[in-house]
């Protein structure tokens, strides 16, 4: 067992480390005061050869993503993001899961059409399941619906939280094939940039946190899709549990941007007087233990994933996942605790982050990822992608 980073897993972090402090942090406050995505953060990951890292090497990738041959260099770069930018973690998380897909389900036509610009010209893309109410009906439960027509589909709904939506080449989208229930008839669509009855609603991004990962709602009216741009089989995102493979992904959000609070920390108290104090003190070391206790989990979890013991990897993924948001919860009471109110000014660092981060570890209900590792261990039923 090793706990150190290879060689060139070390490079990356470094290289993101870099990149964060001297541009994604000083831009943070002004992307989030202007609500927009942070486009001249990911065009730095492009110039960096950072926005393929979840493609194979075999096709100019990195090999990250769950399924890759490296699955830790793609959640480096979310890791060390987040630790300066969170709202640039969540976009560059939904680019390199949504390019995973494409590059493990895709057919080798729409590889080379869609990820080759990822890979030369620094296209993004992204991929919404979530829409309004769907929590209450089950994580496949889509109202958006996919008619079936001579070519392709002809596609109706809305969708809500789709980050990158404005931006990318492509927005992967699901729906359900018309007549056909979910899972069976979960599908997957790549629809391109400008494709007639695709609407972004302007103004339909106003959060309290995470500002910059602008994430609105699309409307699709009667957009037709053809079956060049079907993604995968239908059912194969619920029967391959792709939700699933993106749990280490939030995992690496929640860490780095604990570290970004805990860096913050370090500058602070210091600074305000506070550093002899036996209380700061007792509440930093708690807050590094738990920012520990989650890294550790995440790099077992990706170990798993990289032997390919999948069953264990998505379990263990969920236990990461499931520490590193309990971790996050954690740390953003301490450090407000110790930092104290004035810390607390609309613009200052650590409200930023408290802000963002607290809307970000609302992805997800902790109890159910804890019930469904509890189901496992009892001998039932249960669903790895079930979160909600
Ligand atoms: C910054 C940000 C970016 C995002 N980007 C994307 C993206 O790119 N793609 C994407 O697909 N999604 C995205 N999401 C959506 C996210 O994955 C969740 O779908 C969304 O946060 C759920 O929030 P909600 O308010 O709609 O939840 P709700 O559906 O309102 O549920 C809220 C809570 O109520 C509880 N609850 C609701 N219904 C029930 C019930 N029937 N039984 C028991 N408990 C229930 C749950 O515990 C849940 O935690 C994003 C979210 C955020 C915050």
């Amino acid at each position: 067992m090793n706990f150190d980073y290879e060689p060139a897993h070390e490079r990356v972090y470094n290289l993101v480390g870099e990149l964060g402090r001297a541009r994604f942090f000083p831009r943070a406050a002004q992307h989030e005061q202007a609500n927009r995505t942070p486009v001249d953060n990911l065009r730095d990951l492009f110039d960096a050869g950072l926005l393929g890292l979840s493609i194979r090497k075999s096709a100019g990738g990195g090999g990250g993503g769950a399924l890759g041959e490296d699955p830790l260099v793609s959640l480096l770069v979310v890791e060390q993001t987040a630790r300066y930018c969170l709202s640039t973690a969540q976009c560059i998380h939904i680019h390199y899961n949504a390019a995973h897909m494409v590059d493990q389900i895709g057919t080798d036509e729409q590889r080379e059409r869609i990820l080759q610009p990822v890979l030369q010209e620094g296209e993004l893309l992204n991929a919404t399941g979530s829409e309004p109410g769907r929590t209450a009906r089950g994580l496949y439960g889509l109202t958006t619906v996919a008619r079936p027509v001579e070519g392709g589909y002809r596609v109706s709904g809305v969708k809500n939280y789709a980050t990158l939506a404005a931006e990318v080449s492509h927005n992967i989208l699901y729906a359900v094939i018309e007549g056909i229930p979910a899972p069976e008839g979960h599908l997957g669509l790549m629809i391109p940039r400008g494709a007639a009855g695709l609407i972004v609603r302007p103004d339909s991004w106003n959060p309290m946190g995470m500002r910059a990962a602008h994430s609105p709602d699309i409307q699709l009216d009667d957009v037709f899709v053809s079956h060049a741009n079907v993604l995968g089989s239908p059912g194969q995102f619920p029967r391959d549990h792709w939700q699933t493979k993106s749990h280490l992904s939030f995992a690496a959000q929640y860490l780095g941007a604990c570290e970004g609070i805990f860096d913050l920390l370090v500058d602070y108290l210091p600074k305000r007087g506070t550093a002899h104090d036996s209380y700061s003190q007792l509440r930093l070391g708690e807050i590094r233990i738990a920012i520990d206790s989650a890294r550790w989990m995440i790099y077992r979890a990706v170990g798993l994933w990289r032997k390919q013991h999948y069953p264990q990897a998505e379990l263990f993924s969920m236990n990461a996942k499931h520490q590193a948001m309990s971790a996050a919860v954690v740390v953003m009471d301490k450090a407000a605790q110790i930092a104290g109110s004035s810390a607390f000014s609309a613009d200052a660092p650590l409200a930023r982050a408290l802000r963002d981060l607290r809307v970000q570890t609302l992805h997800e209900n902790l109890d159910k990822t804890a019930a469904t590792i509890g189901k496992y261990h009892l001998d039932q039923p249960y669903d790895t992608s079930s979160r909600l």
